[in-house]
C-alpha cells in the first residue's frame, strides 16, 4: 500500500494541470489526472501538422498575463517567443486594427474628419484610456456619437450577434469590455507585460507540467467511469455535469472550425482577422504567423459560432447573463456541501477565464485547500 494521499483532478487543461503539478511538486502526493479528450492542454490543445505547422486545434491560443506569480509558474515548463498579438478587422472593406484606436480611425475616416474627432476624444478622454464599448456610447457631443454608433455597429453588433446569437447589451457587459475603444496608438491586441507563444506549444508545456512520478495521466477517461476513492477531487469539467444536470443545463457557445491548408505562403497578412459585418464566420485565423513555422503549405480555420449541446460539440464559452448565473449559483450552492471535491477551470467555475486567469485560480486554490 502506498501511503502517499491520492488526488483525482478531472479535466487536463491549464487548471487541471496547474494544480496537479503543485500538489505531485510540492506535498509529494498521488495525483491521477484523467481528461475525456484523447489529448492534454483541453481547449488549448495543439500539435504539429504534416507540414511542420503549429495548429491550435480549438483556435488560436495567445498567453498573456500581468501577474508575476503566473508567469514565474509557467515559464519553468517551456520558452516563449515574443509575439505579440494583433488583431485586424474588415470595416467598410479595409483591413484595420482593432481594438479600435487612434490609428483606427484615420485609417477608416476621411483625414479632415479624422481629425476634428481625435480633437473632441483628446478633450474628453484621457490618452491611453480603455472604454467599453457600452459606455462609449454615450455621448453627447454629435461627432462623438456619431463615432460611438459607428463602431458599436461595424466591430460590434454583427460580431456579437455571431457570436452570441444576442444583441451586445444583452450579455454580461464584461465581455465586449474585453475589446474596449482603445484611445491611443497603441496596435496590440493586449498590453499586458508578458506575452507570447510557448515554443514547443502549449500541449507540451501542459505534458512538462505532469511530468512527474507522483502524477498519472489517463486519457479517453470519464469521471463516471472511475470507482477508487480519493482524498481530494480536483474537477475543472462542466459543474452541472458533475451534479447530473439536476437543476438544468448551464449553457455555453460553441465553435466550429473549417480548416483550410493553401498552397502558398501567407494566406493573410495577420494572424487573425475579425469579419464582425461580413460572412457566416466571425474570425478567420492563420497559424503559421505564431511560431514563424517553415512551409510552402499554409493552414487556416474559419470559426463559426453555435450554440453548445450535449454530445454534439465543445463547450467553449459560458453565456454569462443573470438566469445562467442563477443557474450556475444553485450548482455552486451544491458544491460547497461537499467534502474535498473542489470546482475550477472556466467550465468548474463557469467564468470567462483566459489562460493566465485558469492558472491563477489553480495556484490560489492550492495555496487556500491544499496548504
Ligand atoms: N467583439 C466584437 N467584435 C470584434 C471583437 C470582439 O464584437 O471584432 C466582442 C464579441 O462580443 C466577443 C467579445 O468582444 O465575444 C470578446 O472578444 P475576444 O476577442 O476577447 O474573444 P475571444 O478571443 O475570447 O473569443
Amino acid at each position: 500500500m502506498n501511503a502517499k494521499k491520492k488526488n483525482l483532478i478531472v479535466g487536463a487543461g491549464f487548471a487541471g494541470g496547474t494544480i496537479a503539478n503543485l500538489i505531485a511538486d510540492k506535498l509529494n502526493e498521488q495525483v491521477v489526472i484523467i481528461d475525456k479528450k484523447s489529448h492534454l492542454a483541453g481547449n488549448s490543445h495543439d500539435f504539429r501538422d504534416e507540414n511542420g505547422i503549429m495548429i491550435h486545434k480549438y483556435g488560436s491560443h495567445i498567453f498573456h498575463t500581468n501577474s508575476e506569480k503566473v508567469w514565474n509558474f509557467i515559464k519553468k515548463f517551456g520558452s516563449f517567443n515574443q509575439y505579440m498579438h494583433k488583431v485586424y478587422a474588415l470595416i467598410d472593406g479595409i483591413e484595420t486594427t482593432i481594438p479600435f484606436n487612434f490609428n483606427t480611425l484615420y485609417n477608416v475616416f476621411p483625414q479632415k474628419l479624422a481629425n476634428k474627432i481625435e480633437e473632441k476624444l483628446l478633450q474628453k478622454f484621457e490618452y491611453n484610456s480603455k472604454v467599453p464599448i457600452l459606455e462609449f456610447l454615450k455621448q453627447d457631443d454629435k461627432d462623438l456619437k456619431f463615432l460611438a454608433n459607428y463602431i458599436y455597429e461595424k466591430v460590434f453588433l454583427h460580431y456579437t450577434a455571431k457570436q452570441w446569437n444576442v444583441n451586445p447589451k444583452d450579455i454580461d457587459s464584461a465581455v465586449t469590455a474585453r475589446v474596449p475603444v482603445y484611445l491611443s496608438k497603441d496596435n496590440r491586441y493586449f498590453q499586458d507585460k508578458y506575452q507570447g507563444i510557448p515554443l514547443e506549444g502549449y500541449t507540451k508545456l501542459v505534458e512538462n507540467m505532469l511530468n512527474s512520478p507522483n502524477i498519472e495521466i489517463r486519457l479517453n477517461t470519464n469521471f463516471k467511469d472511475i470507482n477508487e476513492q480519493f482524498e481530494r477531487i480536483f474537477y475543472t469539467g462542466s459543474i452541472d455535469e458533475f451534479f447530473d444536470y439536476k437543476f438544468g443545463i448551464l449553457p455555453y457557445r460553441s465553435v466550429n472550425f473549417k480548416f483550410e491548408t493553401h498552397t502558398k505562403d501567407f494566406y493573410q497578412q495577420n494572424s487573425v482577422i475579425n469579419y464582425p459585418c461580413n460572412y457566416d464566420f466571425t474570425r478567420i485565423h492563420e497559424f503559421k504567423h505564431y511560431l514563424n513555422d517553415k512551409s510552402d503549405k499554409t493552414v487556416i480555420a474559419k470559426e463559426y459560432s453555435e450554440n453548445f449541446e450535449l454530445e454534439k460539440n465543445e463547450r467553449y464559452y459560458p453565456v454569462l447573463n443573470d438566469q445562467n448565473i442563477n443557474l450556475y449559483n444553485k450548482y455552486f450552492a451544491e458544491a460547497k456541501k461537499l467534502n474535498n471535491v473542489y470546482f475550477l477551470g472556466r467550465l468548474g467555475d463557469y467564468k470567462y477565464y483566459d489562460m493566465d486567469k485558469a492558472i491563477l485560480r489553480a495556484i490560489e486554490m492550492f495555496e487556500e485547500v491544499c496548504l
